[in-house]
Parts: C-alpha cells; structure tokens; sequence
C-alpha cells in the first residue's frame, strides 16, 4: 500500500477505552471524583486537527479547554465543530492570557520544532502544566531551558512519546525487563516515508531543527532506550543524500549504530525518502519480539518467540493525555518527563556530530 506521513503513522483507527498496562486508564476513580483537566491544543496542524482534537473526544478525564492559533480561521472551526467558548481561542503572543483562564490546566504543544521552547515556556509562565510534542525542542540547550522554565513556574512537563502508553511497546519493555528470553543484546528500529511538499517546515533547518532524524529517528532512540534501560555510551552513524536540493537544509536518510554499557547495540535507521520503514525488533539471548509496523497510530502488528501478539489497539493520544491529566491530579511526575527529551535530543546531537566528524562518537 502506498502511504503518505499522514497515512503510514494511522495504518488503521484506534480503538477507545484503551488500557494501560492492562488497568483502566481514565481514571474511573478521578472521573467519579468529578474532576477533569482542561488541555489548550497550541497549534492546528495535521497532528491536533486529525488526531488531537478527535482524541480529546475519547478521553476520560482530559477535555479540550482551548486553542492557541495563528489562524483565525482554524480557531472559529473548533469553536463550531468542539463547543470551546470564543474567547479560549488564543493566539501565540497572547498566550499570557490564559493565565486569567481557570478552566486550562495544561497546554499541548505542537507546533514546528524549534518553537516548542518559546511556546513551552510563554504556558509555563501562563502557568500552564506543558504536554510538548517529540523532539522536545531544536536543541539540548533548548530542553534545558525548558525543563528550567517549568520547574521555575512549578509546573509539570511531559514529552509526547505515545510508544510508552501504547501495549505492544510496553510488552517488549516487559519481556526485556523480565528477561523472558534473556540479555537483551541487539535492536534494531526503523522508521521512514517519503515527505511530500518541498516547501513545508520540515524541511527547513530553522523550524525544524534537523531532518529525518530529528522528526521519525527520534523513535528509534526513544525505543532503544526504553527498551535496554540504558543511555547509550557509543554512537557511530553516517548520512545518505540523494536529494540535494530538496534536503539542502536537513537530512535525508540515516542510519547508526548505538552501544549501550550491558554490551547491547541498537542499530537504527530513519528517512524522508524510503516508504512504509516502520519496524521494531528486539533480539535477546534466546528470542525475541518484532512489531511490524511498529510506530503507527493504531494497527501494531507483531509477536515473540513465545506467539503473536493481541493487545487492544488504544487511541495512543487519548491515552497519552488521560495519564498527563492523572500527573496533574494526583501531582506525580509523568513516564515520560521533560528529562526524557533531553536525553533524547543530546543522542541525537551526537548522531549528527558522529555523521560531520565521520567518527564514533562517545557520550559521557
Ligand atoms: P503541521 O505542519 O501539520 O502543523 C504545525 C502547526 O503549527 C501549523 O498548522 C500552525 O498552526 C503552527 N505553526 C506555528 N508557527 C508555524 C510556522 N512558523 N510554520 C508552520 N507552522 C506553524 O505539523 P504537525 O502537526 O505534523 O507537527 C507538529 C508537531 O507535532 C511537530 O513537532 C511534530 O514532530 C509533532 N508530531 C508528532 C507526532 C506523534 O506521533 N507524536 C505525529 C506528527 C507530528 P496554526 O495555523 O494553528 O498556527
């Protein structure tokens, strides 16, 4: 089949309901208790227009509470189409405003890259709880920042890793954790499509940050990591280019190995020019598991040596943004703190440092 950015992730409609390592996720105690937690979705793309928005209809305890738009149009359809009042439709410089705005709790950010930081912190300063789409930021220094601003506001920060809320991937971290089949010794992840329009954002270094590594590579760190424990200490990655002019700003293609301290390597992949890469296998000692595809919206497929999987397919945002509303209530860090995408963001700068200085490069 072919697919597009869009399609690729979706692969199918995910189910409601969901469970979350096999408990009911909404909360059925909070929601009892009444209490809800009002999201602001600060910035109407693809991702909070055909995912976000719907998502927020199957939550529990998270409800849509406002919008943060440079588009007024976009602001007037969620008015229509989600009831939000006109006057929780915000713009980026006035985002301070929500500040008067009791009934927002927390704001999602998902807009470009680079400006996840000045969005970040104009609803920490509002204070806002921050639920920041992946990467966290351009850079690591940027994620500091961050992380500084909400700690400084007293709020909380959470990174928008739906992998770690989803069944198939907390499966495998299980079957490594509890060793079904041993050492974890080799992973290899991969994700990639083929971008379609040449003038849009991800593309351009300034908002973006970076390129295929930055926007689809990041899973497969994020998975490496999760699923060993371990930061890695050794990374060896190179660059193909066969687009020079539509990748003039970012990358292309990229594979790397990572070597983590137990001996386990990850050997990884991600492109902007290689359809339907969508794979997740982890190789122990005596087995292992694949997840094929692996990084979708909802339609994860795979097994272990022991059989085939069959978990429930949750919508990943709905209960994402139920367990950041649970952080908020039951004042708890979440799974995936603003930590996470510094880690992150620091492997990746050591990927691109590794593919200029044509070297392994080793982390501290
Ligand atoms: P889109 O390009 O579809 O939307 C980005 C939105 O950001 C725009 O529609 C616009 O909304 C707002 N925006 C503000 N400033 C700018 C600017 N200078 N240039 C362009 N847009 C701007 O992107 P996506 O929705 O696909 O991605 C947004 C974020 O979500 C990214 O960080 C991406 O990595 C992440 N993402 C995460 C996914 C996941 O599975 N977790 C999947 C897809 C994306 P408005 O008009 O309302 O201002």
């Amino acid at each position: 089949m072919l697919q597009n950015r869009r399609s690729f992730l979706r692969t199918a409609t995910a189910g409601v309901g969901a469970t979350l390592l096999g408990r009911r996720p909404a909360s059925a105690a909070a929601r009892s208790l009444g209490k809800t937690v009002g999201f602001a979705i600060a910035g109407l793309g693809s991702l909070s227009m055909n995912q976000l928005l719907p998502a927020l209809r199957r939550t529990g305890i998270a409800r849509l509470a406002g919008v943060v738009t440079g588009t007024p149009g976009k602001g007037r359809r969620v008015v229509d189409e989600y009831g939000i009042p006109p006057d929780a439709v915000y713009s980026y410089d006035t985002m301070h405003r929500m500040a008067d705005n009791a009934d927002i709790d927390a704001v999602y950010v998902v807009t470009p890259n680079v400006l996840h930081l000045e969005h970040a912190v104009a609803a920490a300063r509002a204070g806002k709880h921050v639920l920041c789409e992946k990467p966290m930021a351009g850079s690591s220094d940027d994620c500091e920042t961050m992380i500084r601003e909400c700690g400084d506001a007293g709020v909380k920060l959470a990174i928008g890793y739906r992998c770690q809320f989803e069944p198939h991937h907390r499966e495998c971290i299980r079957i490594v954790r509890d060793g079904d089949f041993g050492p974890l010794k080799l992973v290899e992840a991969g994700l990639g499509f083929t971008i379609g329009d040449p003038a849009q954002w991800r593309l351009r270094r300034d908002l973006a940050g970076g390129g295929a590594l930055m926007d689809v590579g990041v899973y497969a760190v994020q998975t490496c990591r999760y699923l060993t424990g371990e930061e890695p200490v050794r990374i060896t990655a190179t660059e193909a280019k066969t687009d020079p002019v539509k990748f003039a700003e970012v990358d292309e293609t990229v594979a790397w190995h990572m070597e983590f301290p137990s001996g386990a390597v990850g050997s990884c992949t991600c492109s902007y020019n290689a359809q339907g890469l969508n794979r997740l296998a982890g190789h122990c000692a005596g087995g292992g598991f694949t997840l094929d595809p692996a990084y979708s919206y909802g339609g994860l497929q795979g097994g272990s040596s022991h059989g085939r999987f069959d978990f429930d397919q949750p919508d990943q945002f709905a209960v994402q943004m139920d367990d950041f509303a649970r952080c908020i209530l039951e004042d708890r860090e979440s799974i995936v703190p603003g930590d996470e995408g510094l880690r992150d963001l620091r492997v990746l700068e050591a990927i691109y440092e590794s593919i200029r200085a044509g070297r392994p490069v080793d982390l501290k």
